[in-house]
């Protein structure tokens, strides 16, 4: 789940809105509709041949965690299934041809410029990414990666966000002591509303994870459960490997915030789990993602150390040029029709650009 939306990483339906532009940061707060008419204003703006050709991109790669069936059960922290076949229906008639990260890299970097890509990415290893997206993927013939920590199939990982909606589903009132909070949720809003706030609360400080085991464990609530609800497991993974438009990729160890930890355990994490899927899946894992999108230049160093070839962020873009820096990639994440839209068409990224030029002062007027 992932930096923007640091807010709601791994709850990805309620969040990816730009982290950049200051309107919508704003945004992340409103109401869902006020939201989409934004996006959708943007869109047609964004849309209008004037901009198209100054705004086109060459590539885009897109960040999904869960597709859900039914999104209302799972507190809409998911992408739904209408949105995610939406997504690549429109992609396609686009003109967005959908290939594997490899594929895309690969073309970007000899600067073929006969077609536009689109890339699939799944973070943390959802199941319902195998029965819901696959089938989809598979009519559509998409390729895609899956990005795994090692905690999810081993069924070890402190899975916060999971025990976290576990909890507000399953309790009508909700104390979080660390936060010093008392929630009142009987309602599918009100829940979703105290749900949004306390993972605001943790991405604030990923170590405020661990201060929610004592209200989980009160309402018995397993985490390795959870996972064995929610993730594949090591025979399932091991199966989808094989499959032809499958890749696995890495996502560290344990998930944390690779920019919390020190230079060695932060490899660690990252090398770690590129050995543990390599041996898993007897595949070459070239790709990671970073846990929360945490990352910066240090992060990117220790990315190439550990050996992969790309690392993928949260911060919202597309890819406009080969000459990118394969170690931030950025990715889109979508919460709606609207939003896709204005996050394919460039305009919020044309924004963001106009905005930078306006506020950086020239060094000769300093
Ligand atoms: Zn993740």
């Amino acid at each position: 789940m992932n930096d923007f939306p640091p807010a709601m990483h791994c709850v990805g339906g309620l969040a990816f809105l730009d982290r950049s532009s200051a309107i919508f940061r704003m945004a992340l707060h409103m109401n869902p509709i006020v939201k989409d008419c934004i996006y959708y204003g943007a869109s047609r703006i964004g849309e209008l041949p004037v901009f198209r050709a100054r705004l086109a991109a060459r590539a885009a790669i897109f960040l999904f965690h869960e597709i859900q069936r039914d999104a209302r059960s799972e507190l809409m922290t998911g992408t739904s299934v209408a949105l995610f076949e939406y997504s690549l229906n429109w992609l396609r008639q686009e003109g967005w041809v959908l290939v594997s990260l490899d594929e895309c890299i690969e073309r970007l970097a000899r600067n073929d410029r006969s077609e536009r890509y689109a890339v699939l990415t799944f973070d943390d290893g959802y199941r319902d990414n195998v029965s819901v997206a696959l089938p989809i993927m598979e009519r559509q013939n998409a390729p895609f990666m899956m990005y795994v920590p090692t905690g999810a199939p081993t069924r070890s990982l402190q899975s916060w966000w999971l025990g976290l909606r576990r909890l507000f589903l399953s309790r009508d009132r909700v104390s979080i002591d660390a936060l010093g909070r008392q929630f009142l949720c009987s309602d599918l809003r009100s829940k979703i509303s105290a749900l949004a706030e306390v993972t605001r609360w943790v991405h604030q400080d990923y170590r405020r994870g661990a201060m929610l085991w004592p209200v989980f464990k009160e309402s018995g609530i397993s985490l390795e459960k959870l996972n064995d609800e929610y993730f594949l497991d090591e025979r399932e993974l091991r199966t989808l490997a094989r499959h032809p438009l499958a890749s696995i990729g890495g996502h560290s160890t344990s998930h944390p915030a690779l920019s919390s930890l020190d230079g060695v355990s932060a490899l660690a994490e990252l090398a770690d789990n590129r050995d543990y899927l390599e041996d898993l899946v007897q595949l070459p894992v070239r790709h990671v993602a970073y846990p929360y999108g945490a990352c910066g230049p240090r992060e990117e160093k220790l990315a190439s150390q550990a050996g992969f070839q790309t690392a993928t962020t949260t911060r919202q873009g597309r890819l406009y040029d080969h000459k990118l820096n394969p170690f931030a990639l950025p990715r889109i994440g979508i919460s709606s029709r609207p939003a896709l839209r204005a996050r394919m068409s460039g305009i919020l990224e044309g924004i963001q650009a106009l905005a930078k030029r306006r506020y950086i002062v020239p060094e000769t007027q300093r």
